[in-house]
């Protein structure tokens, strides 16, 4: 390939996001414009496999709120939802979108449209008090999807398995009285070919995803995990289950397999290689990024894209011959992992030390998500007790710039980097 070429390609997945992103809040501020509503979703069981049938324009209001935060605006936003009376301990994503909706859809992006439907499941509490916010303003349908998660460590069911069958007839017995829901609001017939059209997209995104998060064990790593992988993760959600959403993914795979085969990485120097456990400082997340990039670290993988993934991570392909008890059998599955993903995040990471050559494992409780946060220290014990990596434990917040302190974040970064390089000199010595 010619190095113009081989210029276009590097990047382009970042670029093509970006470029998707901008065209769907179009499509929103189109939608609100002409008085048309949407449906509300969450990115764990966004059920948007059902609700693209029904051609429903769909938000996502944590996409919404975060994106307020990487423009830097979050705190007026914030700042207009506890006047209005929200806590400061509020997650700080409702607040965002509390204010959006105070401001009749007013967005940096665009405008975002009423609900007409919201669609949540119990993968976190906040989602239900979240979707009663619209219901009081809105009195428009609120559908939860109850979806069974794992009850104790290690007595997870798969399909075959008595209970599995159970909870996956549940499942599908709830989809159907979404369809028809959805059949109710959108006035539109349910249509089983459509619904297969969308799970072949759905089953070529959730492939991708599975082998663009394997790639990324190359060394050196091909994309940051953190900054590009957020991106990947928006098209991911946003996308799910339309045609552009498999083209994006498969020239993702293509940029990514030529940079593997061609040893290009997202670091010119990569020296420390990194997981990253929690949900990003989107206050400041490019320069949080950096903290760690000017030491060399790369950010490779995270629970974030993982469990705000939905379960893509499992690559989970639907029966298209049985399109609708796969559905229920997917979303069991995906739906039970990202909450296994947020609750024992400690499960996996011996796979991931070891997949990923992780040189250290980073925490970032925030104060607005206690969904996630809680259970890290504990987390980080269990992590300390079964595996010989150094971890840094940092705090602050994913939307509200008050609980970001930058010149303490980088105190911390830089003795942990420190404490780093000086592991990796001793093996050296060690190793002669
Ligand atoms: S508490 Fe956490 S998981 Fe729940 S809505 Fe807020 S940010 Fe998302």
């Amino acid at each position: 390939m010619r190095e113009t070429e081989s210029k276009k390609l590097i990047g382009r997945g970042v670029r093509e996001g970006a470029s998707l992103f901008r065209d769907w809040f179009q499509g929103l501020t189109a939608t609100a414009e002409t008085g048309n509503r949407a449906a509300y979703v969450f990115v764990m069981g966004s059920m948007t496999e059902i609700l693209r049938v029904f051609d429903l324009p769909v938000v996502f209001p944590e996409i919404n709120s975060l994106q307020t935060a990487v423009r830097h605006v979050s705190a007026d936003f914030l700042n207009e939802a506890e006047d209005y009376g929200y806590s400061p301990d509020v997650c700080g994503y409702v607040k965002a979108d509390v204010a959006v909706q105070l401001r009749e859809g007013k967005h940096p992006m665009g405008r975002i449209p009423k609900p007409g439907i919201a669609v949540i499941t119990n993968a976190c509490n906040t989602y239900l008090k979240w979707a009663e916010i619209w219901k009081r303003m809105y009195e428009m349908p609120l559908f939860t999807l109850d979806i069974p998660g794992t009850r104790e460590t290690g007595t997870r069911t798969w399909p075959g398995d008595e209970q599995f069958e159970r909870e996956k007839k549940y499942v599908q017995v709830q989809l159907e009285e979404l369809i028809a829901l959805c059949e109710k609001v959108s006035g539109k017939k349910f249509d089983i070919d459509r619904l297969r059209e969308v799970l072949g997209h759905a089953n070529v995104m959730s492939r991708d995803w599975k082998r663009m998060l394997e790639l990324n064990q190359s060394r050196p790593s091909l994309f940051n995990a953190l900054t590009d992988g957020t991106v990947f993760l928006g098209v991911s959600n946003v996308f799910r289950g339309t045609y552009e959403g498999a083209q994006f993914f498969d020239n993702l795979l293509e940029e990514l397999e030529y940079m593997s085969v061609n040893g290009i990485g997202t670091l010119t120097d990569e020296k420390y290689r990194l997981c990253f456990l929690g949900v990003p400082c989107y206050p400041i997340f490019r320069r949080f990024n950096e903290l760690f990039t000017e030491w060399g670290g790369a950010f490779v993988t995270s629970t974030y894209l993982w469990f705000a993934a939905g379960g893509s991570n499992l690559g989970i392909q639907y029966d298209l011959e049985n399109p609708l008890e796969s559905l229920a059998e997917g979303t069991l599955i995906t739906v039970r992992d990202a909450m296994d993903s947020m609750f024992r995040p400690e499960l996996s990471m011996a796979e991931i030390a070891d997949d990923f050559s992780i040189d250290g494992f980073v925490y970032h409780p925030i104060k607005s998500c206690r969904t996630v946060s809680t259970g890290l220290a504990d987390n980080r014990r269990a992590l300390m007790e079964s595996l010989n990596i150094p971890s840094l434990f940092i705090e602050s917040d994913m939307m509200d710039q008050r609980a970001v302190s930058e010149a303490q974040m980088k105190s911390r970064i830089d003795a942990f980097f420190e404490g780093l390089a000086f592991r990796q000199a001793r093996e050296a010595v060690e190793n002669t």
